[in-house]
């Protein structure tokens, strides 16, 4: 674990073996060495500077003690403060007592909601869960046909207001307000136990889409609300985050594309934050490539 930025720190402490305790001037050379690791990762700038004060900090007070060199030693409280911000232990979804679990997902278009659906979907259903998915994205022409595709490859149904679908409520095909409150309503009819609601993106943060899945959110009452997010996103995971917890107050994270050249620094920008949990990794554009979220593989793809 942490090969790379270990070997750096190895590098910058290679005169220091056999010292009682860091110096403020080895502390300052490490904590550079980790700024930029960060950076290198796409973590933001702004969560960059605060995790490595936080870093600086405990490093100063730490006796190295006798099992570990330097190096190690500030390792470890790397890997402890990373940790900390992804949210230690993995959050598993939260279900309903009584009732269908409803799950909503929100995000930037493009961000991978409409595949996570159907990888949650087929991933719940392998856990003995009867999920439905309803499509709520009404703003893109192709979103309704492409759920529909998903929920045929996970092999759930799809509740969605056009012809052909699986739908013999009468809903209003305009508003995806009350395309959610139906599909909600036909899951608890149904006795569907989980159902999952596809919302609208834009390309970049905009009003009216927020506004929009703000208003799914009160009419359907989510337990939970997940927020995906690109892990190429980059510096510009911050605002979206930040949009995104006004907009809706999601409840936890889902970061997609991970199967792509982005370390994940993404990750940790949002979870810092938001402080919200990160749950679940997209890794791919199969209904498959989907696993829980684990801090500490990140933690060391991250800093790698
Ligand atoms: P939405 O607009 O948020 O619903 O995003 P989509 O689910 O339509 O995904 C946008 C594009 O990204 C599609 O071409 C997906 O196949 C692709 N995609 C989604 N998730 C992943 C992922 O984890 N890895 C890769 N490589 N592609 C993904």
């Amino acid at each position: 674990m942490f090969n790379s930025l270990s070997d750096r720190l190895t590098a910058t402490f290679k005169n220091l073996r056999g010292k009682g305790r860091l110096t403020e001037a080895d502390v300052d050379a490490t904590v550079r060495e980790i700024r930029r690791a960060l950076l290198d990762a796409d973590v933001a700038v702004s969560v960059v500077r605060e995790f490595t004060a936080r870093i600086r900090e405990r490093a100063l007070g730490a006796e190295v003690s006798g099992a570990l060199n330097p190096s190690q030693q500030i390792v470890k409280i790397v890997n402890e403060e990373l940790q900390e911000v992804l949210g230690g232990e993995t959050r598993r979804i939260r279900l309903a007592k009584t009732g269908p679990t409803i799950i909503m997902l929100a995000g930037l278009q493009g961000a991978g909601k409409t595949t996570l659906a159907g990888k949650l979907a087929k991933w719940l259903k392998a856990q003995g869960h009867s999920p439905m998915l309803v499509a709520c994205d009404l703003q893109r022409p192709n979103a309704v046909t492409q759920l529909q595709i998903v929920g045929e490859r996970a092999g759930v149904p799809v509740f969605a207001p056009h012809p052909g679908t699986t739908s013999d409520l009468d809903v209003p095909t305009g508003d995806p307000v009350a395309v959610a409150r139906a599909g909600v309503d036909e899951a608890r009819q149904k006795l569907y136990d989980v159902v999952i609601v596809d919302t609208a993106g834009r390309l970049g943060v905009d009003a009216e889409m927020m506004d929009q899945a703000r208003r799914i959110r009160q009419a359907i009452i989510p337990n939970e609300v997940l927020f995906v997010i690109d892990s190429m996103i980059g510096q510009d995971a911050v605002n979206t985050a930040v949009a995104f917890d006004e907009g809706v107050n999601f409840t936890g994270v889902v970061l997609s594309k991970l199967d792509g050249d982005a370390r994940g620094g993404a990750a940790l920008s949002v979870a810092s934050v938001t402080g919200k949990p990160v749950m679940f990794a997209s890794t791919g554009e199969g209904v498959d490539d989907f696993e829980l979220f684990h801090p500490d593989r990140m933690a060391s793809r991250i800093l790698d």
